[in-house]
Protein backbone atom coordinates (compact mmCIF):
# COMPACT_ATOMS: atom_id res chain seq x y z
CA UNK A 1 0.00 0.00 0.00
CA UNK A 2 1.34 3.46 -0.86
CA UNK A 3 2.63 5.47 2.09
CA UNK A 4 0.58 8.60 2.90
CA UNK A 5 1.98 12.28 3.78
CA UNK A 6 0.61 15.15 5.55
CA UNK A 7 1.10 18.76 5.26
CA UNK A 8 -0.61 22.04 6.55
CA UNK A 9 -1.12 24.70 3.98
CA UNK A 10 0.39 27.92 6.17
CA UNK A 11 -1.19 30.52 4.20
CA UNK A 12 -4.61 29.51 4.75
CA UNK A 13 -5.01 28.01 8.39
CA UNK A 14 -7.61 29.95 10.51
CA UNK A 15 -5.63 28.26 13.35
CA UNK A 16 -9.14 27.01 14.53
CA UNK A 17 -7.11 24.26 16.76
CA UNK A 18 -9.06 21.27 15.51
CA UNK A 19 -6.23 19.22 13.79
CA UNK A 20 -3.85 19.73 16.76
CA UNK A 21 -6.91 18.97 19.55
CA UNK A 22 -7.99 15.80 17.99
CA UNK A 23 -4.22 14.71 16.55
CA UNK A 24 -1.20 15.23 18.59
CA UNK A 25 0.68 12.77 17.66
CA UNK A 26 0.80 14.76 13.88
CA UNK A 27 -0.09 18.11 14.07
CA UNK A 28 0.68 20.84 16.43
CA UNK A 29 0.46 24.70 16.91
CA UNK A 30 3.38 26.32 15.43
CA UNK A 31 3.69 29.16 18.19
CA UNK A 32 0.88 31.40 16.41
CA UNK A 33 -1.96 29.06 16.39
CA UNK A 34 -0.97 28.06 12.49
CA UNK A 35 -1.00 24.26 12.33
CA UNK A 36 2.01 22.50 11.60
CA UNK A 37 3.19 18.81 11.12
CA UNK A 38 5.41 17.53 14.30
CA UNK A 39 8.03 16.47 12.36
CA UNK A 40 9.75 16.85 8.95
CA UNK A 41 10.20 14.16 6.91
CA UNK A 42 10.66 15.75 3.29
CA UNK A 43 11.10 19.66 2.81
CA UNK A 44 10.77 20.79 -0.21
CA UNK A 45 10.61 24.24 0.39
CA UNK A 46 10.07 26.69 3.27
CA UNK A 47 6.44 26.24 2.80
CA UNK A 48 5.86 22.51 1.80
CA UNK A 49 6.73 20.36 4.36
CA UNK A 50 5.33 16.46 4.99
CA UNK A 51 5.52 14.16 7.26
CA UNK A 52 4.72 10.46 6.48
CA UNK A 53 1.35 9.41 8.71
CA UNK A 54 1.86 6.68 11.00
CA UNK A 55 -0.15 4.02 9.39
CA UNK A 56 -2.37 3.46 12.42
CA UNK A 57 -3.24 7.04 12.63
CA UNK A 58 -4.43 7.49 8.80
CA UNK A 59 -8.13 7.46 9.25
CA UNK A 60 -7.88 10.11 11.73
CA UNK A 61 -5.84 12.16 10.00
CA UNK A 62 -7.98 12.08 6.85
CA UNK A 63 -10.77 12.53 8.81
CA UNK A 64 -9.51 15.76 10.65
CA UNK A 65 -8.39 16.60 6.81
CA UNK A 66 -12.02 16.65 5.97
CA UNK A 67 -13.58 18.77 8.51
CA UNK A 68 -10.75 21.39 8.75
CA UNK A 69 -12.77 24.49 7.85
CA UNK A 70 -10.12 25.82 5.64
CA UNK A 71 -9.03 22.59 3.82
CA UNK A 72 -5.96 23.45 5.04
CA UNK A 73 -4.35 19.74 5.42
CA UNK A 74 -3.43 18.07 2.32
CA UNK A 75 -2.84 14.44 2.17
CA UNK A 76 -1.43 12.91 -0.40
CA UNK A 77 -0.11 9.39 -1.47
CA UNK A 78 3.86 9.06 -2.12
CA UNK A 79 4.74 8.50 -5.34
S1 LIG B 1 -7.92 22.16 11.35
FE1 LIG B 1 -7.26 23.35 9.58
S2 LIG B 1 -7.70 25.50 10.07
FE2 LIG B 1 -7.79 24.32 11.98
S3 LIG B 1 -5.74 24.57 12.87
FE3 LIG B 1 -5.75 22.64 11.67
S4 LIG B 1 -5.02 23.23 9.59
FE4 LIG B 1 -5.59 25.11 10.69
Amino acid sequence: MAKKKVRIEYDTCTACELCYDRVPEVFKDKGDGIADVVRYDIEEDEETKWMYVPEDLESEVEEVADECPSGSIIVEEED
